[in-house]
C-alpha cells in the first residue's frame, strides 16, 4: 500500500480513526492571530494543535473534556517544575527531566511514553492529583 506523502496522521483519541492536517482557521475562525498554525482535526471534531513551526502533532487529538484535563495537567506540572529552578537553582531543562522522571514514575508508565499530549482524560487528572500534594 503507498502511504500518502507528508506526515503520519495521529489517531483521535476518542474515536480512534486518523486525522487530516487542516488550517486552524477552521478550529479558531475568530482568531486571525492563529490562522499561520496547522491542526490535526478528526471528523469526529477532536483535534491537537502542531508544535511551532512543523507539522508535528503535540499528541493525539482529543475532545473538549479531555483538552481540559490536559491544560490543568500541564498547569499543575509547570508549577511543580518551576518550584524546583526556584529552589535547587538548576536549569529549567534539568528541573522538566526530573521532573517527567518523577512523573512517569508515579504513573508507572515509561518516562519515554509520559507526555501530557498524549494523555487521556483519567491519565490528565491523575497528573494533576499528583502534583497537587506538592504545590505550597
Ligand atoms: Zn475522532
Amino acid at each position: 500500500m503507498n502511504r500518502p506523502r507528508g506526515p503520519i496522521a495521529p489517531l483521535c483519541l476518542e474515536c480512534g480513526q486518523p486525522a487530516k492536517l487542516v488550517g486552524s482557521q477552521r478550529i479558531y475562525p475568530q482568531r486571525p492571530e492563529y490562522w499561520n498554525r496547522r491542526m490535526w482535526l478528526c471528523d469526529c471534531g477532536a483535534y491537537v494543535g502542531c508544535h511551532d513551526g512543523t507539522e508535528r502533532p503535540k499528541g493525539r487529538p482529543c475532545a473538549k473534556p479531555t483538552r481540559d484535563a490536559r491544560i490543568a495537567a500541564h498547569a499543575a506540572f509547570d508549577r511543580l517544575w518551576q518550584a524546583k529552578v526556584k529552589r535547587d537553582g538548576c536549569t529549567k531543562k534539568q528541573a522538566r527531566a526530573s521532573g517527567y522522571k518523577w512523573l512517569a514514575a508515579s504513573l508507572g508508565i515509561e518516562p519515554k511514553a509520559c507526555h501530557i499530549g498524549e494523555m487521556d482524560k483519567a491519565t490528565a487528572l491523575r497528573v494533576v492529583q499528583l502534583c497537587k500534594r506538592y504545590h505550597r
